[in-house]
């Protein structure tokens, strides 16, 4: 397959008189058969990263290599889109309406001139692999949301490519439909080893399909790691935020205590290095509420429950210290509490991030 490397990328916009750093001096290499995926706030660089990979874009300075050969050099895209062997799926997974999905799937083999009877065998094939065999003489009106997506796969696929450029493809999905594309993508990325690429602003499609991820902040990589150390160790509050759900509270340190109102948490296990302001970072689900404590538990104090919610299968509770009723703290609980009541915070042993204020 195919190892992509980029060496200090970078691509500039001119927008009359201001120009727009979009991607700023990137170096990154994805292995063969590796699927990396890109998170980043809107208007970070993302799209642009992944259209100067496709060839779509012309880097300002800086080169790509697929394998050995150079693809793209400063102001020059040396091999095509055509010739790169990728297959990109974008936002809308928008089919051709007038065709059927056999026409969809053999589209990109009829606009390369395949001979007929290869077209015939080839969009069976894939058809198959993707469970559309039955679908094929319908029209997207006639198929499922399910099936649409899985055509729009297929017809990325028909051409055999080695690498997958994705960019935000499930942002556009019912919730529903969304977790099994992705289920999908991640099982064809594995079967076919292809070199993927996947850029979104939404963690879950990164962690449910990349093994390596990078997160980009104003066009550059301000983290590179697993999906799991992304996620447990961020290395800013920004990139926790990005990363998933998230409480990010300020608070003073006092002899090894994070003081926020009346709530005190012990630090005891963290390396402060002089740090007086902090920001404490708790997902929710490392937070419970109880009035006994719970191994592998820290107890913070008291607090009192404002509001709770129902959704995805968990209670959302959102609590403030006893003490100070304007600072918020969401808990994932699978129970409901009634709203007004005062019970202890207590935290998860080792799941808090802290980052420095000053
Ligand atoms: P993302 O995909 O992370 O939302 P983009 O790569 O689309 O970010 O955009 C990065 C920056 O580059 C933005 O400031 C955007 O306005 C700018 N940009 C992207 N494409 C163009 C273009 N064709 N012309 C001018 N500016 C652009
Ligand atoms: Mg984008």
């Amino acid at each position: 397959m195919t190892t992509i490397r980029v060496e200090n990328l970078t691509k500039i916009f001119k927008k009359g008189k201001t120009e727009v750093k979009a991607v700023d001096n990137i170096s990154i290499q994805i292995e063969s058969g590796m699927s990396f995926g890109v998170l980043g706030p809107s208007g970070h660089g993302k799209t642009t990263f992944l259209r100067l990979i496709a060839g779509l874009e012309e880097p300002t300075s800086g080169y790509i290599y697929f394998d050995n050969d150079v693809v793209s050099s400063p102001r020059r895209v040396v091999m095509s889109p055509e010739k790169r062997g990728i297959a990109m799926v974008f936002q809308n997974w928008a089919l051709y309406p007038n065709m059927t999905v056999f026409d969809n799937i053999a589209f990109p083999l009829k606009l390369a001139k395949v001979p007929k009877d290869k077209i015939e065998s080839k969009v069976k094939e894939v058809a198959e692999e993707l469970g559309l065999s039955g679908a094929l003489n319908r029209y997207p009106k006639e198929i499922s949301g399910g099936q649409m997506q899985r055509t729009a796969i297929a017809r990325a696929l028909v051409k055999d490519p080695k690498v997958l450029l994705l960019d935000e493809p499930f942002s556009n999905l019912d919730a529903q439909i969304r977790e099994s594309a992705r289920a999908l993508v991640r099982k064809i990325q594995r079967e076919r080893k292809l070199t993927t690429l996947i850029v979104s602003h939404d963690p879950a499609d990164i962690f449910a399909i990349a093994n390596k991820t990078g997160v980009i902040v104003h066009g550059k990589f301000a983290q590179i790691g697993s999906p799991t150390e992304v996620y447990e160790y961020p290395a800013t509050d920004l990139i926790a935020r990005l990363t998933g759900e998230i409480n990010l509270l300020q608070a003073k340190v006092m002899e090894n205590t994070a003081i926020l109102g009346n709530l005190k948490i012990p630090l005891n296990n963290v390396e402060l290095k002089g740090m007086s302001n902090i920001v404490i970072g708790i997902r929710p689900d490392d937070l419970t509420l109880s009035d006994t404590l719970l191994d592998k538990y820290v107890d913070a104090g008291i607090v009192k429950v404002k509001l709770v919610s129902y959704g995805g299968g968990i209670f959302k509770i959102v609590v403030s210290p006893a003490a100070d009723e304007n600072i918020d703290i969401i808990v994932d609980a699978e129970e409901p509490l009634e709203t007004g009541i005062e019970t202890h915070l207590l935290i998860k042993v080792g799941k808090m991030k802290i980052f420095d204020q000053n």
